[in-house]
């Protein structure tokens, strides 16, 4: 970071060394004789050089922006070519830096914005900036100095401040101060880099698109930018409706690796509660992957079987056998892996080849499993204190497909009790998850 912050410095005191060399010419858009078109290239060039120096890590955002946390989280450098920090509690430049943590996106994204807003703007002052998260994300209340934060908790959040028509390197005092056209063009930079929330002063004038930009109190010297939080997660593919089926990467890459999935049968959808609750949770050290909802279609319509009538837990091929008729409860659909549904999970697990696999169902407040799936299953149970059952496997189930096609990983069943699942008992098994895990 120091050789970051060396780098800045020097780049900004050769800056009006540069500006005078620039001469007479004018070739920038505004008309502007400060910098001609090579000045530019080598102010652009050197911020890519500086971003290099800024130490990148993949990060991860947890839970709620006012309510959340940062994992591995990137500093945003004090100043920049193009760029200033402040801090609002003792109103002064550069921010501190356990002010200035984001996810590696953010960062990545206010350099961008930066970068691309001065570049186009030769003349405008540097943009200040101001808190983003702290270090691990977290409360960042009146207690870290100023009015404090009730969002900035999950490095998805960053303020800046709108540039001043004086260009004074400070955050106006009042709305008039500031430059309109260069806050609206800053503004609609972070729109268009996929900003998901940004807040205005009510009284600044400045306008985007109604499902992004919102007016709010105490913004009249700042913009709020939320960017949308990347999941390290991926699409397995639509259900036969068109709904999302998504797997996310919770834990870290490695070679223990856990598969949960909280809901395959519509009707018992308790599971997604712990799934949420490991999404929330800090990362354990293993692999965690989760599918939060193998199954929209039947757990927006409520029904046991997915769009088409089948019990996707009978459609797995390992002794599969025709049971039922369409929208019967058990029905195994045609053949095995006739649903697109239960082919998304195989190509998952195929994938991941996870050494341990928790299915979440209801109502019978048990963990069920068979064969090689008992150890784990057992130890699953006590963990998360609820009664085992050393049940076989039925015909078609996803478990026991996976413990047949996997020798020596397991893959169980846990059955919650009816009903919404309490948020403590939620908290109960996600946490048997993580220990589990860890
Ligand atoms: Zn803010
Ligand atoms: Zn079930």
């Amino acid at each position: 970071m120091k050789r970051a912050a060396l780098l800045g410095a020097s780049l900004v005191l050769a800056l009006p060394a540069l500006a005078s060399a620039g001469g007479g010419s004018c070739e920038s858009k505004e008309g502007d004789a400060w910098f001609t078109a090579a000045d530019l290239r080598y102010l652009a060039r050197s911020a890519q050089i500086e971003e290099q120096h800024v130490h990148w890590r993949r990060s991860v955002s947890l839970g709620l922006p006012f309510d959340g946390r940062l994992l591995s989280g990137v500093q945003l450098p004090p100043h920049g070519i193009f760029f200033a920090t402040w801090d609002p509690a003792l109103k002064r430049s550069p921010n501190r830096a356990w002010r200035r943590w984001g996810t590696d996106r953010l960062v990545k994204i206010v350099l961008d914005v930066v970068d691309a807003y001065a570049l186009a703007h030769p003349r405008a002052p540097e943009v200040l900036i101001g808190d983003l998260s702290r270090p691990h994300g977290g409360h960042f209340g009146r207690e870290y100095g100023g009015l404090g934060h009730v969002s900035h908790q999950n490095g998805l959040d960053v303020d800046v401040y709108y540039p001043r028509r004086d260009r004074v390197l400070r955050p106006p005092r009042a709305a008039r101060q500031i430059d309109r056209p260069l806050a609206q063009d800053l503004l609609d930079r972070f729109v268009r880099a996929s900003a998901e929330r940004i807040f205005v002063g009510p009284h600044t004038g400045l306008r985007g698109p109604s499902r992004i930009v919102f007016a709010l109190a105490h913004h009249d010297n700042h913009m709020h930018v939320r960017i949308r939080r990347e999941n390290r997660g991926q699409i397995l593919g639509r259900s036969e409706r068109g709904r999302t089926i998504r797997a996310l990467e919770l834990g870290f890459p490695g070679p223990r690796r856990i598969l949960v999935v909280g809901c395959i049968h519509g009707n018992e959808q308790a599971g997604i509660a712990v799934v949420r609750r490991l999404e929330a949770a800090a990362p354990p050290r293993s692999d965690l992957w989760v599918v939060p909802n193998l199954n929209p279609d039947g757990a927006a319509a409520n029904t046991r079987q997915n769009a088409r009538g089948v019990d996707l837990n009978r459609n797995f091929p390992s002794a599969w056998r025709p049971i039922g008729a369409r929208w019967d409860p058990q029905y195994s659909g045609p053949r095995p892996w006739s649903e697109r549904e239960s082919r998304f999970a195989k190509r998952l697990i195929v994938r991941l080849r996870p050494q341990i696999t928790i299915w979440f169902h209801q109502p019978q407040a048990l963990v069920r499993a068979w064969g090689q799936s008992i150890p784990a299953a057992r130890r699953y149970a006590r963990l998360a204190g609820a009664p085992f059952r050393a049940i076989h496997w039925l015909a078609g189930s996803a478990p026991n497909w996976q413990n047949h096609r996997f020798p020596g990983t397991a893959s169980f069943v846990v059955e919650l009790p009816p009903g919404p699942l309490p948020s403590g008992a939620a908290a109960r098994y996600a946490r048997a998850i993580l220990r589990l895990a860890n």
